[in-house]
């Protein structure tokens, strides 16, 4: 497959067309954002750690039937990806309270969730990123009924996929965000699944190994994200 013209930059990865329509061909970036884009820095081989992270999450997800826009890796920082038209809805799944749910129903961080938390945002960064709800989407066509009904249970296959596989290794999933698409019609799993878009937390020591180190200025940013890896690969 040959990599053609970039179609697109976001904060964290650029895409570019290839020669064949139904994929595109990945690159995961240095650079790291937060706050709807205030705070701007580089996390040192970030796109490298993501695009390894993501391919591990996307390959377990994939044999344990869950369809994602995954297709192979291609260098360090570089993935194929089946060419999804996105769903401008970003689901996050909430096992414990952190970040802005802390901040919006008052329960301290690390309060575990009885039950799982699910939240949609409406993807658009001029109006940084609004929690909506399932009517809000309906209203707005972001996607169908049916849609959302096939996201929802596939966001919390994925919950129990991920927290079953990442107890061995020692680390809570705390909460994460994933983002649909469509692909000659059927829903695929997309973007990336890596400590940039999950919480991750040592199960023994609580320690942050994810994006809020950069968020909150925790130091050993890179170190945290290889750690990651390492416990995923032995890399
Ligand atoms: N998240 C993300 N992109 C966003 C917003 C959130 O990947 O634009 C992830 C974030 O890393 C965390 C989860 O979604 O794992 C929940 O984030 P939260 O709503 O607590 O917002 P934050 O504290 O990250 O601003």
């Amino acid at each position: 497959m040959q990599k053609l013209e970039m179609i697109y930059e976001g904060k964290a990865k650029k895409v570019y067309r290839t020669d064949n329509p139904d994929y595109f061909w990945v690159e995961y970036k240095d650079d790291a954002t937060a706050f709807n884009g205030q705070k701007k820095g580089t996390i040192d081989n970030k796109g490298i750690i993501n695009n390894k992270v993501s391919a591990v999450f996307f390959q377990l997800l994939e044999s344990k039937g869950i369809s994602t826009h995954f297709v192979e890796l291609v260098s360090d920082r570089e993935m194929i990806v089946k060419a999804l038209q996105i769903i401008k809805v970003e689901v996050v799944v909430r096992n414990i309270v952190a970040g802005s749910l802390a901040k919006r129903i008052g329960l301290p961080e690390g309060t575990i969730l009885p039950r799982t938390v699910l939240e949609y945002y409406y993807k658009d960064d001029a109006l940084g990123d609004p929690l909506i709800n399932a009517s809000h989407i309906a209203a707005l066509e972001l996607a169908t009924p049916e849609q959302m009904e096939f996201i929802k249970e596939t966001a919390l296959k994925v919950n129990e996929i991920m927290r079953e596989y990442l107890a061995p290794v020692n680390i809570d999933l705390i909460d994460y965000k994933l983002e649909f698409g469509t692909h000659k019609g059927q829903v695929l799993l997309g973007d990336e699944i890596s400590p940039d878009t999950c919480r991750f937390w040592d199960k023994t020591t609580g320690e942050k190994l994810d994006k809020d180190r950069f968020r909150r200025d925790l130091g050993n940013v890179e170190g945290a994200y290889r750690e990651v890896l390492r416990r995923l690969t032995g890399e």
